[in-house]
C-alpha cells in the first residue's frame, strides 16, 4: 500500500504505546506497576462533571462555533487575566480538541516545508512528529542536566538560522519538570526581542509547581514579546480532564483566525459538553488544583528519594509537573549490566533499561530516548503513593542484583 510521505515520517506516540503494553501485561494477570501515563490519577472534580451533566440535560449538545463557544472564550480571557496578568480579547483565543491539538493546529498554520522549529531537548514526545507532519524541520537543541535542562541564550543563538520560524518553551517541562525563572526568560528574551521568531509557550503544567515557585510566561516580560508569543494551555492536567479533550491557545488574532479556518475544515468544534464543563473548570473553585498539587508534592519527595537509592540511578527533584526524570547512565556501569546486554539488545540504553525493568521489576517507565535524551527514563508520579513505594522497591531490587 502506498502512503503519504507525511505519515511515513512519524511513528506512534511512545508514551501511549508503553501504557498500552503495560495494560496488555496487566490483562494477562501480570502485576505491572505503571509509571508511564502522563495524566493525573484523580477523578475530574464533581462540580465540573455536574456542569457537563447540566449541559447535556439542557440540550447543549449541538454544533458550536468551530473555535469554541463565546462563554468559554470569555472564561479563558478571564483566566489569563486572573492567573497570568495577560490581557487577551476573545478574538485572540481559540479552543481545540486538547492541548496536543492546539499545538498541531498552530504548527499547521505556521510551518511550511523547510521551516525550522527550535525544540530544546529533553522535549515532549509530540513536538518533533507534529512539526514533521507539517513538513517542517525540528531543530533539536540538547540542554544539560547540570544546567537544570534549560536552554541557554548561547545555545538559542547558535540554533537560529534564516529558516527559524519558532522556538518552543515548555515550563514546567514534561519530562524534566524544569521551570524557567524570570531571569532565565529575560536572558532568552534578549535574543528573541530583536528577531522575527515566534515563541510557542506550552504552559499546560503552569499550576503544578513546588517549593513555593510561581509561574511566569515570557509574554509577561514586554508587550513586544507578548505579540510574538503563542500561549498554549488546556484543562487536561490542571483539572484532571485528559479525556475531555479541551485545549486552547492565545495569540495575535491573525494567527487565531487562521487556526479557526483549519479547525472548521477538520474537526469542527471541540465537544460542546466538554466546552461547558471547561467554563466551569476555569471559573469555578480553583482550590481543587492545590489539593492535587499537595498530593503530587508528597509523592515527589518519595519517588525522588527512593530512585536515588537505586544503584546506577540519580534523580534531580523536579521543580514542577509530575514526572521524575532520573539519569540512568550509571546502570551501564553496574557489573551485572554487561551480561544483560546480550538479552536487552536495543542499542539505546534507556530502551534496554526500560525493557529490563518491565520484564524483571514489572514496572513500566518511558525511555528517555523518546524525549531526546538516552541517559534518562521518565516516571510519572501521578499514581498512588502505594504504587510509587512498591514500584520503586522493585526497581531498587532489580538494579540491586546488578550492583
Ligand atoms: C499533556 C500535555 C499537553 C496537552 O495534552 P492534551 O491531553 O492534549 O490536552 C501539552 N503539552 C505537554 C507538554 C503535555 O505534557
Amino acid at each position: 500500500m502506498q502512503f503519504s510521505e507525511r505519515i511515513l515520517r512519524v511513528k506512534p506516540s511512545a508514551t501511549l504505546a508503553i501504557t498500552a503494553l503495560a495494560n496488555s501485561l496487566k490483562a494477562k494477570g501480570i502485576d505491572v506497576i505503571g509509571f508511564g501515563t502522563g495524566e493525573p490519577d484523580f477523578d475530574t472534580p464533581t462540580f465540573i462533571k455536574m456542569a457537563a451533566i447540566q449541559a447535556i440535560e439542557s440540550g447543549k449538545t449541538k454544533y458550536t462555533p468551530a473555535g469554541g463557544i463565546p462563554e468559554l472564550k470569555k472564561a479563558i480571557c478571564e483566566k489569563f487575566r486572573r492567573d497570568n496578568a495577560l490581557d487577551y480579547e476573545p478574538s485572540q483565543v481559540t479552543v481545540n480538541c486538547g492541548g496536543k491539538h492546539s499545538f498541531y493546529n498552530l504548527i499547521q498554520v505556521l510551518i511550511d516545508a523547510g521551516d525550522e522549529v527550535i525544540i530544546p531537548a529533553p522535549y515532549w514526545v509530540s513536538y518533533p512528529p507534529i512539526v514533521l507532519l507539517a513538513g517542517g524541520t525540528p531543530v533539536i537543541v540538547p540542554t544539560a542536566e547540570e544546567n537544570g535542562f534549560k536552554l541557554t541564550p548561547a545555545q538559542l543563538e547558535k540554533a537560529i538560522t534564516p529558516r527559524t520560524r519558532a522556538v518552543i518553551l515548555n515550563s514546567p517541562s514534561n519530562p524534566t519538570g524544569s521551570t524557567y525563572s524570570r531571569a532565565e526568560l529575560e536572558s532568552l528574551a534578549g535574543i528573541l526581542e530583536k528577531r522575527d521568531i515566534l515563541i510557542i509557550s506550552d504552559d499546560i503544567y503552569e499550576s503544578i509547581l513546588y517549593d513555593g515557585r510561581t509561574f511566569i510566561n515570557i509574554a509577561n516580560l514586554s508587550e513586544s514579546l507578548k505579540k510574538k508569543t503563542i500561549v498554549l494551555n488546556g484543562v487536561s492536567k490542571a483539572y484532571s480532564m485528559t479525556g475531555w479533550r479541551i485545549g486552547y491557545m492565545a495569540a495575535d488574532k491573525e494567527i487565531i483566525a487562521k487556526a479557526e479556518i483549519l479547525q472548521s475544515q477538520s474537526t469542527s468544534n471541540p465537544t460542546s459538553i466538554s466546552q461547558w464543563a471547561s467554563v466551569e473548570a476555569l471559573l469555578g473553585d480553583q482550590g481543587v488544583i492545590g489539593d492535587m498539587v499537595e498530593a503530587f508534592d508528597r509523592r515527589r519527595a518519595v519517588i525522588v528519594r527512593m530512585l536515588n537509592e537505586a544503584p546506577g540511578v540519580h534523580c534531580m527533584s523536579p521543580e514542577g509537573a509530575f514526572y521524575a526524570f532520573p539519569n540512568i547512565s550509571g546502570v551501564a556501569k553496574l557489573p551485572g549490566w554487561a551480561k544483560l546486554r546480550e538479552k536487552y539488545t536495543d542499542p539505546n540504553l534507556s530502551s534496554a533499561v526500560t525493557a529490563f525493568l518491565l520484564e524483571v521489576a514489572q514496572v513500566a517507565v518511558v525511555p528517555g530516548v523518546e524525549f531526546g535524551d538516552d541517559n534518562f527514563i521518565r516516571l510519572s508520579f501521578a499514581t498512588s503513593d502505594e504504587n510509587i513505594v512498591r514500584g520503586c522497591e522493585r526497581i531498587k531490587e532489580a538494579l540491586g542484583k546488578l550492583a
